[in-house]
């Protein structure tokens, strides 16, 4: 099995990005999993603090382990939005692939101490771990908004970008790019979409050299998100995106089916509706 380093740079290499989907049941895992093995692409699930409370954190890394070995196929798990140091190194024992350590509503020089502290103790635990930091304004909550959170002053600048990255020994940057976490009500409804900073992009690449992940990238024009992975975003987080359609295909599975009560039959038409969102964002990120 490839390690996902050098999926990553592989992908890099192809003008592609890895797909990121959060995950928070087996409904959604089992989604995003059969829906790479169909498109046979690589991909990454996360988990949030949130999702590995509800789901266990050994657990959660227990499935995705089961899957990769059993199937061979490569599938990493993420420990998205980590806050604390304790929950960095329970995440990285557990066997997770990537951390994510969000510092980012800290000052900048308390978010390169705390930042570079996870980096050299995760990589005491485990070298092959791959951690990434956080810099800028991209917002909190993978949900529906009702108003714009957006302010251009949160985007992150090529020469903080620079500092961060050199300071810390990150393997990943996730930068703010005109990304937002959530969705607005009239991007569920598909009539507005995000936009991106191309060139800002670009710049943090050229000076950074390091691998950048998009995050809070449901509800984006998908001209932007092509463009993006061709200026050098290496990975991309839909989370928003997932989380409507579980809902929606669970509410369209009580409706069609007023007295089932066998979980898996419901469940099955929820899991459709999120393989529909994880197929399409699948063949985009990997130019199919
Ligand atoms: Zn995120």
């Amino acid at each position: 099995m490839r390690v996902l380093w050098d999926i990553l740079k592989h992908a890099q290499e192809d003008c592609v990005a890895i797909a990121h989907f959060n995950v928070s049941d087996l409904v959604l895992l089992k989604a995003v999993f059969t829906t790479a093995r169909e498109l046979n692409v690589p991909v990454i699930v996360g988990a949030s603090e949130g999702e590995r409370n509800f789901m266990g954190v050994r657990q959660i890394a227990a499935l995705v382990r089961s899957l990769r070995e059993e199937f061979d196929f490569p599938i990493f798990l993420n420990a998205d939005h980590t806050h604390q140091l304790p929950e960095a190194v329970r995440a990285a024992e557990a066997g997770f692939d990537v951390i994510v350590f969000d510092a980012t509503a800290l000052p900048f020089e308390e978010n390169v101490t705390r930042t570079k502290e996870v980096v050299e103790r995760l990589k005491a635990i485990n070298p092959g771990i791959l951690v990434e930091g956080e810099l800028g304004d991209i917002g909190t909550g993978s949900e529906i908004h009702e108003e714009a959170p957006h302010s251009t002053k949160g985007l992150t600048t090529p020469d903080e970008a620079e500092e961060f990255v050199y300071s810390t020994g990150i393997d990943i940057l996730a930068p703010a790019v005109g990304n937002m976490h959530g969705m607005l009500q009239s991007m569920v409804r598909g009539e507005t979409k995000k936009h991106l900073d191309i060139t800002r992009i670009a710049e943090i690449k050229r000076v950074t050299r390091v691998l950048l992940t998009l995050h809070g990238a449901s509800g984006t024009d998908d001209e932007d998100l092509r463009k993006a992975i061709d200026a050098g975003i290496n990975i991309v987080h839909i989370n928003t995106e997932l989380r409507v359609a579980w809902r929606h295909g669970l509410e369209d599975a009580l409706a069609k089916q007023p007295h089932e009560v066998v979980p898996y039959k419901i469940l099955l038409l929820a899991m459709e509706s999120v393989k529909q969102v994880t197929r399409s964002r699948l063949a985009l990120f990997n130019g199919r």
